[in-house]
């Protein structure tokens, strides 16, 4: 098998479990957006998953989500949307505007005007998910529920930037149902103030059937597509 069809099998097994969440939710496929995260994986990988059909590609580093943008345009995928959906600090937030369509990982205000700032530089708009803590500890990623308003606010008020809902991951050792209900309130009351935000990024490559019960517009799968990451080293 070549990687290429070693990708278009996992890729329909994905499918078929989006398709089979979706039915299970009472909901149409096409309301669930499947990221593919491509983080660590050579560009030759997301060019595969472009070609058959997956638009949207999702990195959590700055410098090789960079690289990864303009190798795939220059082999010529011009189109693809990619997401940032990895702890962002404010030195690198003109580098992420200049080619993330969503970034998924706002959570406080200071990376706001960063970001905002790099979206005029860069003539561009950029989508923004406010990042939520699940288990509300405040020293993990992620702003805390009570803290999610003002995130919005700031965003919704920036130059450059769409408020477009909020993203979480479901903590280790709780169960991800439980996590995506909460996720799914703090959306809410996000709406409530903010009715365009509707997007949910919840779901991963354990736990996407439960991001679609409750209520998931995006997934981000990254294992599940391109098999096992070698171990983080930083
Ligand atoms: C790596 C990553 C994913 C993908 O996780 P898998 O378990 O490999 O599907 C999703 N979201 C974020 C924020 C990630 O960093």
């Amino acid at each position: 098998m070549t990687r290429a069809d070693e990708v278009a099998a996992a890729l329909a097994a994905v499918e078929q479990r989006l398709a089979r969440a979706c039915t299970a939710a009472g909901r149409d496929r096409r309301e669930v957006v499947l990221i593919a995260i491509t983080k660590t994986r050579p560009v030759e990988d997301a060019v595969a998953l472009a070609a058959l059909g997956v638009r949207d590609l999702g990195e959590n580093r700055d410098q090789e989500a960079a690289a990864k943008a303009a190798r795939a345009a220059a082999l010529g995928h011009p189109g693809l949307r990619w997401h940032f959906v990895g702890a962002l600090q404010r030195n690198k937030a003109a580098s992420v505007a200049s080619y993330a369509s969503v970034v998924h990982s706002v959570d406080r205000t200071s990376l706001v005007r960063a970001l905002s700032a790099g979206a005029e530089g860069a003539g561009r708009r950029l989508t923004v998910l406010v990042q939520v803590s699940l288990d509300g500890d405040p020293a993990r990623a992620g702003a805390v529920a009570a803290d999610v308003p003002a995130v919005g606010d700031a965003v919704a008020a920036a130059a450059g930037l769409d408020l477009g809902g909020v993203m979480a991951v479901a903590p280790l050792g709780v169960d991800p149902a439980r996590a995506f209900a909460a996720l799914a309130e703090v959306s809410a009351r996000l709406r409530a103030d903010h009715p365009q935000a509707v997007g949910i990024s919840a779901g991963m490559s354990g736990d996407l059937e439960a991001a679609v019960a409750a209520g998931a517009t995006y997934v981000r799968v990254g294992t599940a597509l391109l098999g096992l990451r070698p171990p983080v080293s930083r």
